[in-house]
């Protein structure tokens, strides 16, 4: 036998188990959009190299070391999008949706980062990202937070807590960078490999460190929130205020910095403390800069992205996700002429009850081995259909789950309304 091919380091089948798990999830999410009135956005997953170069930022961990980049037959350098934010700005420039117009927009679906695979940490993973064009806020800022509050709601989350900071004007952050990478310098000998490198590429990022030896240089260090342009204070108190309406809790995270380059004054994350060092369920912050950078007419922007896998796993942890989908017949078939006869029931059964799921044995084999297959099934009932039941026209019908239901043989309009009651959790 040759050898078999394995998935990607880092990239997972999500198996038929899990696939309910995700169906839950996303469902309630496009629902949940769809209450603040988001509509979806659908973009490629490959884009031009150059996209996310100019958005996200040259020295940034993303750009420098985790996108997928290859050349395709023209020589054209393409990339696997590692984050959704900078596709849905340049479909929306493409496509004029931005022109003199505010956007609340959304889209899910797999994101590609080549980082070191661990628990919450893979090289396809999968986000929800939501964004809003138009709005200079605060009230969108507040908003959007809102919004994801209530996901954590609507879930039965509890180990959430969430944390925010500005990270003002560009022309602030300009100053602050000075005035940091001056503190650092002081520090230098202190300083780890990474965070040298970062001083002289994105110093913010330092703050961002989680090198417990840097602890508390990072401590001692100038704070941003002392250094914000006014109406970026102005901004932050006003969201603060609006939170405050909400009755939202937050902690005010100086050291709050983001990954990304794109990012101007509202950032905020959300963060449990039941995954481990990968703890950032949901990410974002504003963005005003970027639509011009993108090439578009100056606008205001503001996004959030949802770690997928990782408000799976905290799903899992705070035991919250849905039981398994439940199959609520399998029809069992023995003797002449009852397969054929079978096969048409099942068909009037999905035809006249809405939701049920019945499984028809297929293969052949005797009765007991198909019941046997009628318990692996997961199945709440097993209909019977033998000779005698054919010639009669009913059903024999045998609870699998311990129903208080005696074994019962049924004409069909019986059958319909027992079964019917049982999908419709009526009893
Ligand atoms: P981290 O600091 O954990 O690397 P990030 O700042 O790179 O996160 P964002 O780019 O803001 O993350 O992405 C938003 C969210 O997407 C994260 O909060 C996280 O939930 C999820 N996410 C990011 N990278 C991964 C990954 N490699 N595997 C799984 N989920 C991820
Ligand atoms: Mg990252």
């Amino acid at each position: 036998m040759s050898k078999r091919i394995q998935s990607i380091r880092g990239m997972h089948d999500i198996l038929p188990e899990q696939t309910p798990h995700w169906q839950f999830l996303e469902g309630l999410l496009r629902d949940l959009v769809a209450a603040y009135g988001y509509r979806e956005i659908r973009m490629p997953i490959v884009e031009k190299t150059e996209l996310f170069k100019r958005s996200i930022g040259e020295v940034t961990d993303i750009v420098e070391k985790e996108m997928y980049t290859f050349e395709d037959r023209n020589g054209d350098s393409l990339t696997l999008r590692p984050e959704g934010t900078a596709g849905c700005v340049r479909a929306c420039l493409e496509h004029g949706l931005l022109h003199n117009q505010q956007q609340r927009l959304w889209y899910m679906g797999p994101m590609f980062r080549h980082e070191r695979p661990q628990k919450g940490r893979y090289r396809q993973f999968h986000q929800l990202g939501i964004e809003a064009f138009g709005f200079p806020g605060p009230d969108i800022d507040a908003e959007m937070i809102a919004l994801s509050a209530r996901l954590w709601r609507l879930l039965g989350l509890k180990d959430v807590r969430l944390e925010i900071n500005s990270l003002g004007s560009s022309e602030a952050r300009a100053a602050y960078r000075a005035v940091l990478v001056a503190y650092f310098r002081d520090h230098f000998d202190a300083l780890d490999e990474e965070s040298k490198r970062r001083l002289e590429t994105n110093p913010l990022r330092i703050l961002d460190s989680k090198n417990p030896e840097l602890e508390e240089i990072i401590a001692g260090a100038p704070s941003l929130l002392d250094h914000l342009d006014e109406e970026s204070v102005e901004h932050f108190a006003r969201l603060r205020e609006r939170l405050d309406d909400l009755g939202i809790e937050y902690r005010v995270n100086p050291r709050l910095v983001r990954g990304l380059d794109y990012y101007s004054r509202t950032v905020f994350e959300w963060i449990t403390g039941s995954l481990g060092a990968q703890g950032t369920i949901c990410a974002g912050g504003r963005y005003d800069g970027l639509i011009e950078q993108l090439g578009g007419k100056p606008g205001t922007a503001i996004g959030l992205a949802i770690g997928i896998e990782r408000l799976l796993a905290l799903l899992e942890e705070e035991g919250r996700l849905p039981p398994p989908v439940e199959c609520h017949a399998y029809l069992v078939t023995v003797g002449e002429g009852s397969e054929r006869a079978g096969a048409l029931l099942a068909e009037r059964l999905r035809d006249r009850i809405a939701g049920l799921r019945v499984v028809c044995h297929a293969g052949g084999g005797g009765f007991k081995a198909q019941m046997k297959r009628a318990d692996r099934s997961g199945a709440d009932w097993a209909l019977i259909l033998g000779e005698d039941e054919v010639t009669a026209g009913t059903v024999t019908l045998k609870p699998l789950r311990g129903q208080a239901d005696e074994q019962q043989t049924l004409d069909e309009a019986s059958l319909i309304e027992r079964l019917a009651r049982w999908v419709n959790k009526e009893d």
